[in-house]
């Protein structure tokens, strides 16, 4: 019995914009399907840096009187919330 031939993987017939394994390329950031996010009750926020200093992805921002998210990069994890000793940040749902 004759040997059927397996086409060889070809990189080079592959468009530019597209990705071998998935479709193509878009870009979505964590704020696109976070399902919480968190809230900095400021009165309560000592500026101590704990939560900047746990969050996974460096997205908790200085001003001028506490601690705030970004939240187009924050991915609701809830570190921030856990790890804040003033109880100062609360994680609400995205619905809300
Ligand atoms: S850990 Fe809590 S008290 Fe400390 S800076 Fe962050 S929000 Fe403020
Ligand atoms: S919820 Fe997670 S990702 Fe968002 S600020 Fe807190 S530690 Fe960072």
């Amino acid at each position: 019995m004759k040997k059927q031939s397996v086409p060889l993987f070809d990189p080079g017939a592959i468009p530019d914009n597209l990705c071998p394994i998935a479709t193509d390329y878009s870009r979505m950031l964590p704020g696109d399907w976070r399902s919480q996010r968190p809230v900095v009750d400021r009165r309560k926020c000592v500026k101590c840096a704990v939560c900047w200093l746990y969050c996974p992805v460096q997205c908790v921002v200085e001003r001028a009187g506490w601690f705030d998210m970004n939240l187009a990069t924050c991915k609701g994890c809830g570190i921030c919330a856990q790890e804040c000793p003033h109880g100062a940040i609360a994680m609400i749902d995205e619905e809300d």
